[in-house]
């Protein structure tokens, strides 16, 4: 493409284009008859068109005029297709001149006219036209939600050209914005809809605003790259408008190259094109280049002249921004260049004025309003929504894998410690039937016992109980590493420190008292090292008569490491499942806790050590255990349950979810069931907060658009069965604009909310009232009787508007206009909704502070 160089070669190459382009035919020399559509366009033109339409192009003044008795014939015909096409010429012929409530009008009436022919891509274009005037009128809200309406319209029957037309529009309003970025992409994204030779006029015109946009975000090259484009292809067209705008444009990147030449040849072409066009809005920025042309040249002269032309063209017209823009030219030239002259005073006060109040005022409300609208549009709101189920989901799938993971655990834990705990009893029995069998056959007789004793790899001890012994087992050498004999003595010194004194009170107690007693201790090993016995030790009568003390010992260190172990695994445990945020306990076939962790308290509350043993029924009380009776059933056959639940803790409710995992034994038989319980009372607080939020306006908390919608399609629905009647009133704030410029945002936010307020206090209980847009709401009445009934609603609700509203800053009148939709008969959403607009606009155009309806048949 042209512009790779640099920047002053990319510029000066796109102007000999734009030069070149100026000299043919279609723009220089005004038609003296109604040209053809060019033949390259023929093809890419695939919209159909009223002749009328492109004529308006070149003859917006004739098409004006002409266009007026071909709408009363179709009228008479009754063509509403025809009638569809001749509004869509006429809103083309207002947009050249710049008259937008004409172009809104014929937008609006091409829009009613393509619905009764049922010919909705037609539709679409009435709904661009209106929404692209409400848009150059710094209508934003309204502009947007036409545009969105086209959208929608447009996925059901596609047509790519229109489609990009609606980005085109996302476009210019992006860029009247000052969203430079933003008003690329939509450019970008609108050319990508087209084919190669498809929809030159729209195709020019994205390229156009997408050099705009570029250039304002100071890439400079690429934004000659697609001015180049733009007016390659505009030079197949017959649209001067679309030359001027691109005039304009190289007049901009002239300007960044400090070409004033450019700029001035440039200017002078605009404003040959506004006066074919009589569009005052190209004249003023016709004088605008020729301006700043000046200006930067150092012609003083001119420049304030020119400037002050351009000014008095977007006064008359209200265009306030470009009067802004210019003002602040002229305002900042007279500063620098002429800070004594007399004109500077009025015109500062005027800029001020404007700055000031009004336009910074729109300018931010309109942004913040575009950028809520982005952000908060139903589809992203969706999307929100969606994801913030998935990461529910993903939350609830987290605990669920969490339980999964701690069931596992425990598991392996619970299986080693009943292989340890068998393994302790299964030793434990076997020695203790050993002990007894010694301790019967003893006595029998001393010889037996010896000969016992002897084999036994117990220890075996006859002692007096002054502490001697009387013999000792040679076992002694396997366990302690001592002969017997050096054993005969006591040894305390061999006895671990801590064990003394309770083995020597143990042996007092049984001189005392008789009978027998086990005493754990450890005793010292020849090599140094501890052993731990269990002895059991009884009084019993020596051969001679005299009582004497016989004791068996065991070496019992193997099944105290396993204790050992075992504890250390319980306390681990224990510190993993008191950590995690769950209540996590075990409960036996007979429904007894065997098992609870530290989080157990908060829900049985009571410590977790005093559930041990006790029943669920008895933990849980009557009315819960009634409740999860058989789910502990279900667990207890082997099934695994989730369910969700909720309790009063603290004079709370806490949302729970709990699971039951079957704990399996390695027989395959159920022994219980291990109980998790999350708390997931965030989780559904913040589920219940977002199904609210997607259906309340959050400024006013009436019901916002997502809602209404809905409710009108189910109300609608249940019209037609049931044949009751359905009534819309739609209420849009009269002067709303000018309640925030005199108050200030916030002030309009208050005179929302109280407007809300007394709607909802002013209609039934089964009405829904609902904010669909900036100052707009509705009030939507099922089974609404008569007519007049929602008549005398719609005037009980002016007069409940009109008491003052009270504000800050004192007192505030607020008036509203009210269309009302009746239907009788079964009627489509749409169409109740459309009815009622139009009923809405018949009110603003009578006056406004009243109401209109309208009877759907
Ligand atoms: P009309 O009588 O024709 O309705 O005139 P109007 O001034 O009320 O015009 P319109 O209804 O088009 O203006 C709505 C204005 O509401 C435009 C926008 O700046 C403003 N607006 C939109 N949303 C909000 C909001 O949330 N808070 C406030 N304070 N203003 C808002
Ligand atoms: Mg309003």
């Amino acid at each position: 493409m042209a512009a790779r160089g640099g920047k002053g070669l990319g510029v000066s190459a796109l102007l000999l284009i734009v030069l070149a382009w100026a000299g043919t035919p279609a723009t220089a020399t005004p038609p003296t008859a109604a040209p053809a559509a060019p033949a390259s366009a023929s093809r890419a033109d695939t919209v159909e068109r009223d002749p009328l339409e492109t004529r308006a192009l070149l003859e917006p003044e004739a098409v004006l005029h002409e266009v007026v008795p071909a709408i009363r014939n179709a009228r008479i015909a009754n063509d509403h297709r025809r009638l569809a096409l001749l509004y869509l010429a006429q809103a083309n012929a207002c947009r050249v001149v710049a008259d937008w409530n004409c172009q809104r009008e014929a937008g609006l009436q091409a829009r009613a006219e393509a619905r009764q022919a049922n010919a909705p891509q037609l539709e679409a274009r009435g709904l661009i036209a209106e929404s692209r005037a409400r848009i150059a009128m710094q209508d934003y809200t309204r502009g947007e939600r036409l545009l969105g309406e086209a959208e929608v319209l447009l996925k059901a029957s596609p047509q790519p050209e229109l489609l990009a037309d609606v980005f085109l529009a996302y476009s210019s309003m992006s860029y009247s914005l000052g969203k430079h970025a933003l008003a690329a992409q939509y450019a970008e994204r609108g050319l990508a809809l087209l084919a190669e030779g498809e929809g030159l006029t729209m195709q020019a015109r994205l390229q156009r605003n997408l050099a705009r946009a570029l250039s304002q975000t100071g890439r400079i090259d690429e934004a000659g790259d697609a001015l180049a484009e733009a007016t390659r292809l505009a030079e197949r067209l017959s649209d001067p408008k679309l030359g001027a705008e691109l005039y304009l444009e190289a007049a901009r990147l002239a300007r960044i190259a400090g070409d004033q030449t450019t700029q001035r040849v440039n200017g002078e072409r605009i404003l040959v094109l506004a006066d074919r066009l009589k569009n005052s809005q190209l004249a003023g920025l016709g004088h605008e280049v020729l301006g700043l042309a000046a200006a930067d040249a150092g012609d003083g002269d001119t420049a304030l002249r020119e400037l002050r032309a351009a000014q008095q063209s977007f006064r008359s017209l209200e265009l306030v921004s470009d009067e802004l823009r210019v003002l602040r030219e002229l305002v900042g030239f007279l500063l620098r260049e002429r800070p004594s002259s007399a004109d500077l005073p009025p015109l500062f006060e005027r800029f001020l004025a404007l700055d000031n109040t009004l336009a910074q005022n729109e300018r931010a409300q309109a942004a913040d309003d575009f950028d809520a609208r982005l952000k908060y549009a139903e589809r992203e709101n969706e999307i929100l929504r969606l994801q913030a189920e998935t990461t529910l989901a993903g939350e609830r799938e987290r605990a669920l894998a969490e339980s999964n993971r701690l069931s596992r655990t425990l598991m392996a834990l619970g299986i080693l410690t009943l292989i340890v705990l068998a393994v302790f009893f299964v030793v434990q029995r076997r020695s203790h039937r050993r002990l007894q069998g010694v301790l019967a056959k003893l006595g029998e007789s001393e010889l037996q016992y010896r000969t016992l004793a002897e084999n036994s790899s117990d220890l075996v001890v006859r002692m007096q109980f002054d502490g001697r012994r009387l013999y000792v087992s040679p076992s002694t050498r396997e366990l302690l590493g001592f002969e017997p004999e050096e054993l005969m003595q006591p040894r305390w010194e061999l006895v671990h420190p801590d064990d003394r004194e309770r083995l020597r009170q143990a042996i007092e107690a049984l001189a005392r008292d008789g009978g027998s007693t086990t005493v754990v201790y450890r005793a010292q090993h020849r090599h140094g090292h501890y052993v731990w016995i269990e002895a059991l030790a009884r009084r019993v009568t020596g051969p001679e008569g005299l009582p004497e003390i016989l004791y068996t010992g065991r070496d019992i260190s193997t099944r105290v490491r396993a204790e050992q172990a075992l504890a250390a695994i319980q306390a681990r445990l224990r510190a993993v499942t008191d950590n995690i945020p769950a209540m996590i306990a075990h409960i036996d076939t007979q429904e007894r806790y065997t098992f609870a962790n530290g989080h157990s308290g908060r829900i049985l509350s009571k410590l977790p050590d005093a559930v041990i043993g006790r029943t669920v029924r008895e933990v849980r009380g009557e009315a819960i255990y009634s409740e999860i009776k058989g789910h502990i059933a279900a667990a207890l056959r082997g099934e695994r349950v989730t369910f969700e639940g909720q309790a009063e803790v603290d004079g709370q409710t806490r949302h729970y979810q709990t699971s039951y995992v079957p704990d399996v034994g390695a027989d395959g038989k159920v022994q219980g069931y291990f109980s998790f319980i999350f708390d997931i009372t965030q989780l559904k607080t913040a589920e219940r907060e977002l199904e609210r939020q997607a259906r309340i306006d959050g400024l006013t908390g009436v019901a916002n658009r997502r809602y209404f919608d809905e409710r009108l399609a189910s109300g609608v629905a249940r019209g037609r069965r049931s044949g009751a009647p359905i009534a819309l009133l739609y209420l849009d704030i009269d002067r709303f604009k000018a309640i925030n410029d005199g108050r200030g945002h916030a002030g309009g936010d208050q005179v929302l909310r109280e407007f809300a307020r007394r709607l909802k206090s002013n209609v039934r209980e089964g009405d829904l009232v609902a904010r669909i847009g900036g100052d707009e709401f509705v009030v939507l009445v099922e089974g609404a009787e008569s007519l007049a009934g929602v008549q005398a609603l719609a005037a009980k609700l002016l007069r409940a508007i009109e008491a003052p509203f009270e504000l800050p800053g004192g007192p505030l009148a607020v008036g509203t206009s009210i269309g009302l939709a009746y239907s009788r008969r079964s009627v489509t959403a749409d169409r109740l909704l459309a009815a009622a607009d139009q009923a809405l606009y018949q009110a603003k155009d009578a006056g406004r502070a009243t109401w209109r309806a309208v009877e759907l048949d």
